[in-house]
């Protein structure tokens, strides 16, 4: 294990190493099965089992409500941001709500209007996605068919620390990068989507999480597909789902449920690794200028700028020589970004944390 670097990519991102040796050791024989995970139908009893232990897994973490079902798709959450207003947005007499927080929710957003009447409620665009809305304001509109917002936009470092108000509207959330970060109440929520390669898995496979009466919206008309209703009625196995992606997110869950004791516990791992961090922004009277405003600081992608182009370069050269590697911010924001998943180490932040104070120091 000793070429492992800390790999602070933006996604796909670090997974757990002990989630990377149980992949290896199982890769050409699953214990049981005797063939290897890529080899297996994905409607025979082995990969059943595994799906069926990956949803439960999900369910008990999240703490899933019964009226919610939990969907394996394929297409990442950009095909998400087609799906959502495919099912939900067609032939609703009002327009859908969304709250562009950063690049992906402008993304969503884009997407949405291919597809129907779309109502920007909110767009922190012209701060550059440096903050969120107040957490007092509600702007929905109570006929709108939902309210849609990114949880954590990965570019731009901003997270939502708790849901934006939407009254009875139903709440739709691209939680592609914070998804299992922290608990959640997903009784709060209409539609939760993330794809897997931020905190949860492989790339290749994305979850949704939809409450039941949601599904009534899906047209018949609907590409096979393209409909929730379809996916619901046979349980992820409308099509070949991505086997591989979801026996490794189940890895991951297990991990999350057996070595870290649950999303409460994880949560509180990763607001100690955060605020290392932001501490040293904090501390550093102005050399690291932070790209988002304190209280809207991602716990998953700290974003930073240093004093000159020159500075940056040299930041991510001599941190990759300590193998803190991936550091490269975004073009659209610059300078540095630091994602710090759930699978990041206590001991890579750290690393980075010295790395970064002592730099600040030499220059
Ligand atoms: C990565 C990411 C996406 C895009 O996911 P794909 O799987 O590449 O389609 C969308 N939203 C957010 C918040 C992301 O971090």
């Amino acid at each position: 294990m000793t070429d492992r670097v800390f790999n602070f990519s933006p996604g796909p991102a670090v997974l757990p190493l002990s989630v990377l040796q149980q992949v290896r050791q199982n890769m050409i024989a699953l214990p049981g099965v005797g063939c290897s995970i890529l080899e297996i139908s994905h409607r025979g009893a082995a990969f059943l089992d595994i799906l069926a232990r990956a949803k439960a897994d999900l369910v008990e973490l999240l703490r899933i409500p019964d009226n919610y079902r939990v969907l394996f798709l394929q297409g990442g959450s950009r095909l998400q941001f087609s799906m959502v207003p495919i099912n939900l947005l067609r032939g609703a007499s009002q327009p859908a709500d969304y709250i562009v927080t950063g690049s992906w929710g402008s993304k969503a957003l884009l997407e949405a209007k291919r597809e129907g009447e779309v109502r920007t409620v909110w767009d922190g665009g012209s701060s550059n996605y440096d903050r969120l809305p107040p957490s007092h304001e509600s702007f929905v509109n109570q006929e709108a068919p939902y309210l849609h917002f990114t949880s954590n936009e990965t570019v731009q470092g901003v997270q939502f620390r708790s849901e934006p108000a939407a009254g009875q509207v139903p709440l739709v959330c691209d939680a592609s990068s914070d998804f299992l970060s922290r608990p959640i109440s997903v009784e709060r929520y209409g539609l939760i989507y993330a794809c897997a390669q931020k905190n949860a898995g492989p790339s290749g496979v994305t979850i949704v999480v939809i409450r039941e009466d949601l599904l009534d919206r899906s047209s018949h008309q609907l590409p096979g597909y393209l409909s929730y209703r379809n996916h619901v009625q046979e349980d992820s196995l409308y099509n070949t789902p991505p086997t591989f992606g979801v026996y490794v997110v189940g890895l991951v869950t297990r991990w999350l449920l057996d070595e870290t004791s649950g999303l409460g516990r994880m949560d509180e791992i990763n607001r100690r690794k955060a605020k290392q961090l932001y501490d040293v922004l904090d501390n550093s009277e102005g050399f690291y200028r932070g790209h988002a405003q304190p209280a809207c600081r991602s716990q998953m992608n700290v974003t930073f700028r240093l004093p000159s182009d020159e500075l940056e370069q040299t930041f991510l050269r001599q941190a990759h020589e300590r193998k803190l590697h991936n550091l490269k911010g975004h073009r659209s924001v610059g300078g540095i970004r630091a994602s710090i998943y759930n699978a990041m180490p206590f001991e890579g932040v750290t690393m980075l944390r010295d790395f970064m104070q002592e730099f600040r120091d030499t220059h």
